[in-house]
């Protein structure tokens, strides 16, 4: 071997531990390229995961102050919806403010609250709520309120409720607030009743780690909402309990007059009662003595007398027979109505009066061919009555029945029980009475306007004379009558 040889070959080795080498190198490298860039990796995703650990605490973190804000929502919820219905009850307007005690301004996580109403006769606000300010500061700001009257007023008709917590951007208006009422945050909110005057509620607190929020803001509106409502509620009360009382008073003076107007007409009437009774008294007198007189010289004792001297004589007799009845009618009817006369009452037989009076009447009966029926049936025939008075109301109705009845007509009468009472019912078939009239024919001296009353006498006394006898026994008296067609007289008695 050759040294060229093995210089070759040494070269040719060291040639080939260059190039392995040299591989060597190079994958080596590779490697902790791969390496540099996995770890690159792992830092990036360490990072990542480093991120997402700080979101998942800053969301827990943000969950529990959303709680905490919804459970101080849900207390503060609760205290007005308590107040609400304390407010609610309360129909006097001075009473409604004292509602809002520190207890609730409390929960609703505040410390201080004032409310005011504006007074537009006075231009002045009136003071209705005061927590956390001691009066000379209520006052204080009472007049603050005053000297700007236009930016407040002006406030309460934007109808919008304003929040603030302080802070470098705010304006001298907010800075005057927060220094007036000596806060750090507040709630301003107008109370808008639609009845009477206007107000304010402001709420506010000095925590400076308590700012308010929207859900304060929200809930204060409401609050003032609610405000405007009682006071709307109150006043409206006031107003109808004022009317009431006003009508009650009215009502209280006007019966105050009519009893005064009952007792003037119950004295005039009295005094009518005792004027006539005394002048039917005073007639009576000459009356006996002008009949006296008539009958003496009728007789002839006192010398003859010619026909047609005796005739005028007996006139004379016969109208004074008309007189006389006529004052004894006017004079029972003063007596009965003054109460003095005297009733003695017993159990009469209704049937035996009522034949008698058709005894009595039975001459205009046939003159005028009229049948007078009787429907008297046992059980309603017996009335506890004065006899006298009973026969003159039957007299008076049958007699009037026949009066307006024309001939061959029927006058029925009949009776049956009602309660403890009988009811006796005189129809006749005769010229009936006007519905206008029906109830005037009770009064005294009315007499219905007719043909048949302007050729027969008669005095419109005996109606009510009936009238009152009737009332004397507490019974009562009715007509119900058609023209032409005839009428039916109907009274009750008691048994
Ligand atoms: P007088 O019969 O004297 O007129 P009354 O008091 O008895 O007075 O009656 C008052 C009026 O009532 C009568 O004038 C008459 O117009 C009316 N009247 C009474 N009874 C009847 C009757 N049965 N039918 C029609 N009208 C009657």
């Amino acid at each position: 071997m050759n040294a060229e040889y093995i210089v070759n070959i040494v070269g040719l080795s060291a040639l080939f531990a260059i190039i392995y080498l040299s591989i060597l190198v190079m994958s080596k490298m590779k490697k902790i390229q791969d390496l540099n860039s996995d770890v690159n990796r792992l830092q990036k995703a360490l990072e990542e995961t480093d991120e997402q650990a700080k979101l998942v605490v800053r969301t827990d973190m943000e969950l529990n102050r959303a709680q905490e804000e919804l459970d101080k929502k849900i207390k503060s919820l609760y205290a007005l919806q308590n107040l609400s219905r304390a407010m609610s009850t309360t129909l006097e307007e001075n009473q409604i403010f004292k509602k809002i005690d520190p207890a609730i301004i409390k929960e609703l996580g505040l410390d201080k609250s004032m409310a005011f109403l504006w007074e537009e006769n006075a231009k002045k606000f009136q003071l209705t709520l005061s927590v956390g300010y001691s009066e000379a500061d209520a006052e204080e700001i009472r007049s603050f309120l005053d000297y700007n009257q236009d930016a407040y007023t002006n406030f309460i008709n934007a109808e919008k409720t304003i929040s603030s917590t302080l802070s470098k951007k705010d304006d001298t208006g907010k800075l005057n607030i927060y220094n007036k009422f000596k806060v750090n945050s507040f709630v301003l909110s107008p109370i808008l009743p639609k009845e009477g005057s206007k107000g304010i509620l402001f709420m506010g607190t000095d925590y400076a780690d308590a700012p308010i929020t929207e859900g304060d803001k929200e809930l204060i509106t409401i609050l003032a909402n609610e405000l405007g409502q009682a006071l709307e509620n109150a006043r409206l009360f006031e107003k109808t309990w004022k009317a009431q009382q006003e009508l009650e008073k009215k009502v209280e003076e006007r019966t105050h007059e009519l009893s005064l107007a009952l007792e003037e007409v119950k004295k005039v009437s009295a005094r009518k009662t005792e004027f006539v009774s005394s002048v039917s008294h005073e007639l009576r007198t000459p009356l006996t003595s002008i009949k006296g007189y008539a009958s003496i010289l009728s007789t002839g004792k006192l010398g003859a007398i010619p026909e047609e001297v005796k005739l005028r004589i007996e006139k004379i007799n016969k109208h004074s027979d008309e007189l006389a009845q006529f004052v004894n009618d006017l004079l029972d009817i003063a007596r009965i109505e003054s109460g003095r006369i005297s009733m003695s009452q017993s159990s009469e037989d209704l049937k035996k009066i009522v034949a008698e009076v058709a005894d009595l009447l039975s001459p205009q009966l046939k003159e005028k061919q009229i049948e007078l029926k009787f429907d008297l049936p046992a059980g309603s025939d017996v009335a506890y009555v004065d006899r006298g008075q009973i026969k003159r109301v039957f007299i008076n109705l049958i007699n009037n029945a026949i009066k307006f009845t024309p001939e061959k007509g029927t006058i029925t009468v009949s009776s049956h029980k009602i309660n403890k009472d009988i009811q006796i019912d005189i129809s006749d078939t005769g010229c009936g009475i006007p519905q206008e009239a029906q109830n005037a024919i009770f009064e005294e001296f009315y007499r219905v306007d007719n043909l048949i009353n302007q050729q027969l006498k008669g005095t419109g006394l005996g109606l009510t004379l009936v009238k009152n006898i009737i009332e004397a026994h507490k019974g009562k008296i009715w007509v119900k009558s058609q023209e032409a067609k005839g009428s039916t007289f109907s009274f009750t008695l008691p048994q």
